[in-house]
């Protein structure tokens, strides 16, 4: 049995009552499944695990409804005191008081087991309310949480709510924040970050986990969701590029041609995705790869063109600067972390 100290703590767990939108969720957001496709999901009834390697390895469970979690022979203690994060599920299209009252079970229990776990509540389908009502449920499923933990004497507990659809980008945003405070490091991060945009001409930058399309960090400026979706959707775009060049080059290779690399690195010689993207309404798109499968995207502010290409270079050689400090944290965070007792 090795213990490895970098998982522990970075498992989701996933509940809420059936047809809540449980399994849809795990589909769009790690699977890449298309929302429509959803539709025809079967609920399975068996507890099932999966394992991610994103900045921190995580690793996402999904519980069936109907199961009886206080069940004897389940061992729940050991699951909840392995857990990071509890996100619970609740359909708000539907009457949702039983969900309520499970709900607060289910905190009072992880609660008591494992103090440090973050409750995370998503409430879900919200695609289908109109814009008062989607606040209306929100104020009333917070107010009627609350009195339940009230009644349980455990009012001191954090309970975080997101509004959440499959159907647009608000999922990706929620994981965004809930996987962020699963890694250690996140102030770090986030002071690096600040750093960046600090000196230069950024108005946002993200550090993005390029499969699951969710960020990791960001500087400590509030996220607008636009910003994010553009910059989402641009990772998406470099991706299918690349495809192509790498299609393309694989075909020159087998031509006979030399293999080039187009974004070699002074500093390394393995190639490195880059991209840049003008915008019409002035600004610029800049996305750079770091490591384990993220990449930094900064939205960049250009006041004049001609100016620009002397920007970039100073925003290449800092990004180079926090791409290095990022390397250096995670192999001194495993360093401290593999020599701990
Ligand atoms: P589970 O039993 O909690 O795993 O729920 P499922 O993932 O099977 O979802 C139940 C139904 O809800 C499916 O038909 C999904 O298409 C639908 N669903 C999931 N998420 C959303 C959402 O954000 N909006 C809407 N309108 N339907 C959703």
């Amino acid at each position: 049995y090795t213990r490895n100290p970098r998982n522990t703590n970075a498992t989701i767990l996933l509940m809420g009552l059936r047809r809540g939108g449980k399994l849809s969720i795990c589909k769009v957001v790690f699977h890449n499944m298309q929302p429509l496709d959803t539709l025809y999901l079967e609920s399975t009834s068996k507890p099932q695990s999966e394992q991610f390697s994103s900045l921190i390895d995580l690793s996402v469970m999904e519980l069936p409804g109907q199961l009886n979690y206080f069940e004897p022979n389940y061992d729940s203690e050991r699951l909840f005191s392995l857990v990071g994060a509890l996100v619970y599920v609740i359909d708000s299209q539907d009457e949702y008081l039983n969900a309520l009252t499970n709900l607060s079970m289910i905190i009072e229990y992880a609660y008591k087991v494992n103090p440090k776990i973050n409750i995370e509540v998503l409430i879900h389908k919200i695609d289908g309310l109109s814009e008062d009502y989607r606040i209306d449920a929100q104020r009333d499923i917070m107010q009627r949480t609350g009195d339940e933990l009230l009644d349980l004497g455990l009012e001191g507990v954090q309970v975080s709510f997101y509004l959440t659809s499959i159907f647009d980008h608000s999922i990706y945003e929620a994981f965004s924040r809930i996987v962020q405070k699963l890694i250690p490091e996140l102030s770090s991060l986030e002071n690096m970050l600040d750093n960046v945009v600090s000196h230069l001409n950024i108005d946002k930058v993200f550090l993005f986990d390029v499969n699951l399309k969710i960020y990791v960090a960001t500087d400590s400026l509030p996220v607008d969701i636009q910003t994010y979706e553009v910059c989402a959707e641009f990772i998406d775009m470099t991706i299918d590029l690349d495809d192509l060049y790498l299609e393309s080059d694989k075909h020159r290779q087998l031509n006979g041609e030399a293999h080039v690399n187009t974004n070699n690195d002074d500093e390394s010689n393995q190639s490195e995705l880059k991209s840049i993207s003008h915008l019409s309404n002035g600004f610029v798109l800049y996305l750079r790869q770091m490591i384990r499968g993220l990449a930094l995207v900064a939205l960049i502010r250009s006041d004049e063109v001609e100016s620009m290409d002397k920007s970039l270079r100073i925003v290449d050689y800092n990004v180079s600067l926090f791409k290095k400090a990022l390397m250096r944290m995670w192999e001194n965070s495993r360093l401290i972390k593999d020599s701990e007792p």
